[in-house]
Parts: structure tokens; sequence; C-alpha cells
């Protein structure tokens, strides 16, 4: 008999791995949560005070319904635990009418007749002085954009689960997960511990335990960086809205109104995409290179924003064929259930996708629209860009 015996043992608990324990738990799972460090710890993909969230989704409108239930389970998480963890800022997406961000953003807010409103350089000078536009430059107003606060909605998803009973070990790394017809067994601090399912959420270290996905997901290093503004009024919470721009070639960049006293934050998607070959060994420190990148942008773009570098960090993405997400079980292991840590966008539906993953565990399927995000959808991406 073995000493433990669990409904689904959740492997990590950042941002997927937390709300799936406080999805799985409260539907009466019997469910424990194991995390190699401690929660939205500072080598993981879920720290650093805030993170975007938009419904006009420029890269295909159809993440559009899921993200309609991502708010949903945000705002009952709020409800359920009294914590605050989502602010709305609206979103401004600001770039050329045809660059990927402006007509996807467009093309999403069509499509599912979201609020929104497009501005010219003049109409921003008026209404968010903080921003410089060239005169080919529009942007889209969101009103339904915000940010998410994600150390806080991890310990939340974790309080949720507590409550419902869960059991979660910190300071506790999986070393192996060995399935069978009727049970998995985990490898954990010297002990066998046995589940029905097994959720595998480990972020940046799920090529460890998911040997399918070693060749395919990627992490890389993440800069981001705070600056005292110039302007108080015009980058305060309130008066400038989270924001994304499209600099064409260059790659797109994004931001944060001035929150809690730390200033403006911006960073660039993908940064200079370093790949990261051990991620148990911390990042390389923020060098001259990076700090310049995100120096460069805010005196350009957001002049007023421009002041003195208060703070920087690093972080990781990890990023899959077509930077897209994965949420399935292995192939010929209907016991293992995966998350990958969703290519540099994925916090914002974290709250859904707990769900969705509790979904697989119980009953090896979801009513949400997952088709997109199968271990079939993401090998037919990575051959289709081997093919190019
Ligand atoms: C700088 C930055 C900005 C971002 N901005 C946005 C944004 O604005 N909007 C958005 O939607 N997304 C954004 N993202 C992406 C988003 O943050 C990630 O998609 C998300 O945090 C991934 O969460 P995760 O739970 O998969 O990984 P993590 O949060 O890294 O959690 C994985 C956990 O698993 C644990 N673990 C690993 N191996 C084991 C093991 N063997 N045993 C036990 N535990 C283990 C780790 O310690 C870790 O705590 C951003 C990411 C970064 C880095």
């Amino acid at each position: 008999m073995a000493r433990f015996d669990f409904d689904v043992a959740v492997i990590g608990l950042g941002a997927m791995g937390s709300s799936a324990l406080a999805h799985l738990s409260a539907r009466g799972q019997k469910v424990i949560g194991f995390e190699a460090f401690s929660p939205a710890h500072g080598l993981s993909s879920s720290h650093g005070d805030s993170r975007i969230i938009r419904l006009g989704y420029f890269e295909d409108p159809s993440y559009v319904p899921l993200l309609r239930r991502a708010y949903e389970n945000w705002r009952a998480l709020e409800r359920e635990t009294g914590r605050d963890i989502l602010t709305i800022t609206g979103v401004l997406q600001i770039g050329r009418p045809d660059s990927p961000i402006v007509s996807g953003t467009l093309a999403s807010c069509r499509a599912y007749d979201l609020d929104h409103e497009v501005l010219d350089p003049a109409g921003m000078a008026r209404r968010y002085p903080a921003f410089a536009l060239d005169r080919d430059e529009i942007a889209v107003f969101e009103s339904q954009g915000g940010f998410l606060r994600p150390e806080a909605a991890v310990a939340a998803h974790l309080d949720l689960a507590r409550r419902h009973g869960a059991q979660m070990r910190m300071a506790s790394r999986v070393t192996a997960i060995e399935p069978d017809d009727a049970v998995v067994t985990l490898a954990v601090a010297g002990e066998r511990v046995r589940a029905r399912r097994v959720v595998v959420a480990t972020g940046p270290w799920i090529g460890e335990l998911v040997p399918a996905l070693a060749r395919l997901a990627t992490p890389i290093r993440q800069v981001v960086a705070w600056y005292d503004p110039k302007d108080r009024a015009a980058t305060a919470l309130g008066a400038l809205p989270v924001f994304l721009r499209d600099a064409g070639p260059v790659g797109s960049f994004f931001g944060f109104p001035a929150l809690d006293g730390m200033g403006v934050k911006v960073g660039k998607h993908a940064h200079f995409r370093e790949p990261i070959s051990d991620p148990n060994v911390p990042n390389a420190p923020v060098n001259e290179a990076d700090a310049a990148l995100l120096d460069d942008f805010i005196a350009q773009r957001l002049p007023l924003a421009a002041g003195v570098r208060l703070a920087t960090t690093t972080c990781r993405y990890t990023m899959l064929p077509g930077e897209d997400f994965l949420l399935d079980t292995l192939p010929g292991e209907p016991n293992v259930v995966v998350a990958s840590p969703c290519s540099g966008h994925g916090y914002k539906f974290a709250s859904v996708v707990g769900e969705i993953l509790a979904d697989l565990a119980e009953t090896g399927q979801s009513d949400l629209p997952i088709e997109a995000f199968s271990f079939y959808a993401l090998q037919q991406k990575a051959a289709a860009l081997m093919a190019i």
C-alpha cells in the first residue's frame, strides 16, 4: 500500500499549477501539489508585480472565448479570497495600421464586437500625452484591458486550494513520473507518491519531466525595468493604460502605469531571445545592452516616463513552436496532463487554464475550446516551421 493516495498530483505551483490545484480541490478531488522552490519565486515565470490582460487578442480572435472565461474566473477568485488581483486600466495597442498588433487587435474587436476606439496621433496627444507616436501610427484603445498581480494571484489560488483541503509540499522537487495504466508514481525527496492522474505544470522546467517537450519548449531570458516618471500625473494608475507597441522588425514593447511606488515598468516581448540551457542556473544579470534597449525605448516612445531607471529584473518565457500553448494529455499516457508555460503570453489565461487542467485530469477532455492546444496541433506547428 502506497503511503500517499491522491486523485491528482499537481507538479509545479506557479501560475498554472496553483490554479489547477484550486479548481481540482474545489471539485472535491483529493489533491496534492509539489513545488520545487516557493510559489512565484525569482527563477519562475510568475514574478515581477504585474501581467497584462486584454480581451481583443491580436494573436488570434479564437482566444477571445477563453479570455472571457479567464476574466470571469479572475473575478470569482477575488470574491472568494478577498484579494486584489485584476485592475482594469484599458489597454492601448499602438503601431502602424497594418502592423500585426494593431490589425490583429482590430480583427478580434470586430469579430467579437468588443468595446474599442481608434486614436490618431493628435487624439493620443490629447488623451494620453505620455506617448510619442509617429505620424503614421495609430492606437487601438480597448476598454477591458488591464493588469493582474501575479504573486497575489498565485497566493490566492493556493489559499483557495488549502481551504478546499488540498495538501501542498514546498521545496519538494519531483524527480520522476512513472505512469502505468491505473496509477502514476512520482519520485519526490526519496519517497514514492501515487496518484490516479498527474498534472505537470513546471514552467521553464517542463522538458525535465516531459521528454517529448525537451526539444520543443525553449526557455528564454526576459528583462524588465522600472523608471521613475518625469511626469507623475500623466503616468499614474488612472491616467496611463497598460500598453503594447508594435515596433515593426525590432519587435514589440509592453508597459504599465506607475504602480505601488515602483515607477513605470516596461519590457520588450522576448527581449533578445537568448535561450536558457539550464533553468536551474540563475539568469545572467541585467547588463548594459539589456538596459540600453529599454532606456532607448522609454526615452523615445514614452518620454514623460523616462526618468531615472529605478530597478531591473530578469524572468523566463518558455516558447513553443508557433508561440502557442499546449494543454493536453501526453500521447499514449492519458493519466499525464501537461500545461505548457504558454510562450510568454499565458499569465492572463491562468485562471481558465487551471479549469481546463482540472477537466483534463478528471475526464480526459474539456468543453472549453482547446483543440488548437493539443499535442497533435503542436506537432503540426513544429513540422510547418521546420518546412520553412
Ligand atoms: C517578464 C515577463 C512578462 C510577462 N508578461 C506577461 C503578460 O503581460 N501577460 C501574460 O498573459 N503573460 C505574460 N508573461 C507570461 C506568463 O507570466 C507565463 O506564461 C506564466 O507565468 C507561466 O506560468 P507557469 O505556471 O507555466 O510557470 P511558472 O510560474 O514558472 O511555474 C512553474 C513552477 O514549477 C516549479 N517546478 C519546476 N520543476 C518542478 C519539479 N520537478 N517539481 C516541483 N516543482 C517544479 C517551478 O519551481 C515553478 O514554481 C510574462 C512572462 C515574463 C517572464
